[in-house]
C-alpha cells in the first residue's frame, strides 16, 4: 500500500533538462510534483554537457583572441593555458546555475527526492524502499556516453566527454573518434588550447547530420586551423604504445590500415539511453534498442506513463528535453498542446566557427518535395560588414520550396556557418516556424552592421532584390 503522503499528480524519474522542465511546468499548472534524481539536479546538460563545454569553448575563444591580438592592432600575447584556472571558471559557471536551479525547485514547491528510482508499477516509482505513486509518471532518465564493441573507455588514455570535462591538463595530442557535434566541439577547444588534434569519422563528412554545405565549410575552416580529420574511415582498434615523447599513449588503427598516435583517445560516437534494469518493460513500457517508444505527446505504451529527453528517439538536445517536458506537463493538465515539429528545432555546434541550422537540409527537401520544387541560395559572409570586423568567414544557405501544391513558397531550411552563428539561429527558427517566404523576411529592416543582416540580405536576394551581392 502506498503511503498517502507519497501520492502525487506527477512522479518524475530523472532531474535533467527533460525531467526538471516537466516538473516546473506541472507545478506552475497547479499539480503536486515529485522529482527523483540519483545524481545532481540539472543532469547531463548542466554538469557534463552543454554548459561546461560552452565554458571551455569560450576559454578557447579567449586563447585565440590572445594569439591574434596583433591582427587587430592590440598587443596581446598567448603564453599558455592554466587548466586549473579554466576549470575553476567552468565550475563557477556550473555551480552558479546549479544553485539557481535548486532555488527554482524550492520556489515552485516541488518535492525533490535524492536517490535511484525504479518503475515498480506503471504508476509507481520506488526509491530506497519508499514508494511514490502518481496519477502520471514521467520517465526522464536521459543518456550516457556510448562506445564501440571491444573499445573499452578506461578513463585514463581512452576517455569519454565526461572525463574530457574533468581533465587537469591540456593533452599534447588527441585523436577524437566521431566527427559529430561533441567530437567537433572538443576538437575545436583542444586545438585552441594548443593540442595536436585528429578527428576520425566513419561517414563522409564532419557534422554529418547537417546540410552538406555546412559540413564542407566547417571542414575548410578546421583544415585552415590545422585540425586534421579522416573522413569515411572506420575505427578498427586501439593499443597502448610508448610515444616518441617517451610518454605512454594510444595507437588508433582504422579500417583502411592507417594508424594515429596520440596521448589521448576521446570516444565521441554518440550517447545511449538509460533504460536498462529500471522496470520499464515489466511495467508495460515498450523499449526499442534501449529507447522508450512514444507517440507525438510523449506517451508510452503504458497508460499514464510518459517519457521525454534523451531517453526517447528524438534529437538529443537540452532544448528538445525542455520542450518535451513542457509538452507532457500541458498534456497531463488537459491543455491540448501542439506536438513538437522536430524539423523546427534549432541545432548548433559551438565550435570555431559555429555551425547552426533550423529546418531541413537541401537533400531532405528534395526527397520530400521533389528536386524541381527546391530552390537554394548561398550568401557569402564576405559581404557582411560585421563578419569582416570579427574576421569570421562562412555562409548563410537558404532552402526554399517553390510551386508545391497547397504550400506557400516558404523557406524550409536555414543553414549557417560563422563565429556566433548560434545566436543567428534564433531568427532562422522564427523564419522556419512561422512559414515565412523570402518576401516576408526581405521587408524586415535589419540593424547595420550585424551578422543578422546576412540573414536579411540572403532573403532579399532570394526574393529577387539583392543588396550587397553581385553575380
Ligand atoms: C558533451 C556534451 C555537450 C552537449 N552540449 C549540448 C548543447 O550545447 N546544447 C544542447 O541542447 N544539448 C547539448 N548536449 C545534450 C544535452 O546535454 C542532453 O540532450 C540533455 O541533457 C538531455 O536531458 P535529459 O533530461 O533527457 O537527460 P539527462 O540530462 O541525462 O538527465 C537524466 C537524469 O536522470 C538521472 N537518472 C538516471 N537514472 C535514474 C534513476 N534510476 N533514478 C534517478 N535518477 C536517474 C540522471 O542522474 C540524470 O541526472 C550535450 C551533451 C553532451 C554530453
Amino acid at each position: 500500500m502506498a503511503d498517502a503522503g507519497n501520492v502525487f499528480d506527477v512522479v518524475i524519474l530523472g532531474g535533467g533538462s527533460g525531467g526538471y522542465a516537466c516538473a516546473f511546468r506541472a507545478a506552475d499548472l497547479g499539480m503536486n510534483v515529485v522529482l527523483i534524481e540519483k545524481g545532481e539536479l540539472g543532469g547531463t546538460c548542466l554538469h557534463r554537457g552543454c554548459i561546461p563545454t560552452k565554458a571551455l569553448l569560450h576559454a578557447a575563444e579567449v586563447a585565440d583572441l590572445a594569439r591574434e591580438g596583433a591582427s587587430f592592432g592590440v598587443q596581446t600575447q598567448f603564453t599558455g593555458i592554466d587548466m586549473a584556472g579554466v576549470n575553476s571558471y567552468k565550475d563557477g559557471v556550473v555551480g552558479g546555475l546549479y544553485k539557481g536551479l535548486q532555488g527554482v525547485v524550492k520556489a515552485r514547491k516541488i518535492t525533490f527526492v535524492a536517490g535511484e528510482g525504479v518503475l515498480s508499477a506503471p504508476n509507481q516509482v520506488t526509491v530506497n524502499g519508499e514508494v511514490y505513486t502518481g496519477r502520471n509518471v514521467v520517465l526522464a532518465t536521459g543518456s550516457v556516453p556510448k562506445s564501440l564493441p571491444g573499445l573499452n573507455i578506461d578513463g585514463q588514455r581512452i576517455i569519454s566527454s565526461d572525463h574530457a570535462l574533468r581533465l587537469d591538463r591540456v593533452p599534447a595530442s588527441v585523436v577524437v573518434l566521431g566527427g559529430g557535434v561533441i567530437g567537433c566541439e572538443f576538437a575545436s577547444v583542444w586545438k585552441s588550447f594548443g593540442a595536436d588534434v585528429t578527428i576520425i569519422e566513419a561517414l563522409p563528412h564532419l557534422v554529418p547530420l547537417e546540410d552538406e554545405n555546412n559540413s564542407k565549410l566547417l571542414e575548410r575552416a578546421f583544415r585552415r586551423r590545422g585540425i586534421k580529420f579522416e573522413l569515411g574511415n572506420r575505427f578498427s582498434g586501439v593499443e597502448t604504445v610508448a610515444l616518441a615523447s617517451g610518454e605512454t599513449g594510444v595507437r588508433v588503427s582504422t579500417a583502411n590500415g592507417k594508424t594515429f598516435d596520440a596521448e589521448l583517445l576521446l570516444v565521441a560516437v554518440g550517447r545511449g539511453p538509460v533504460s536498462a534494469n529500471l522496470g520499464y518493460e515489466q511495467a508495460g513500457v515498450v523499449v526499442d534498442r534501449g529507447y522508450v517508444k512514444v507517440n507525438e505527446y510523449c506517451q508510452t505504451s503504458a497508460p499514464g506513463v510518459y517519457a521525454v529527453g534523451d531517453l526517447i528517439p528524438t534529437l538529443q538536445l537540452a532544448h528538445v528535453g525542455f520542450a518535451e517536458g513542457i509538452l507532457v506537463a500541458e498534456h497531463i493538465a488537459g491543455l491540448d498542446p501542439r506536438p513538437i515539429d522536430y524539423d523546427g528545432v534549432p541545432r548548433v555546434t559551438y565550435s570555431h566557427p559555429e555551425v547552426a541550422s533550423c529546418g531541413v537540409t537541401e537533400t531532405v527537401a528534395k526527397e520530400r518535395y521533389g528536386a524541381d520544387h527546391v530552390k537554394t541560395l548561398n550568401y557569402n559572409l564576405a559581404g557582411n560588414g560585421k563578419s569582416k570586423i570579427l574576421k569570421t568567414q562562412g555562409e548563410v544557405k537558404l532552402v526554399q520550396i517553390v510551386g508545391v501544391p497547397g504550400e506557400d513558397d516558404r523557406v524550409v531550411g536555414v543553414h549557417i556557418v560563422a563565429d556566433r552563428a548560434g545566436e543567428l539561429v534564433a531568427e532562422a527558427q522564427l523564419i522556419y516556424n512561422w512559414d515565412a517566404t523570402p518576401g516576408d523576411v526581405a521587408q524586415f529592416v535589419h540593424a547595420h552592421p550585424t551578422q543578422g543582416e546576412a540573414l536579411g540580405e540572403a532573403h532579399m536576394a532570394l526574393a529577387g532584390k539583392p543588396l550587397h551581392v553581385h553575380d
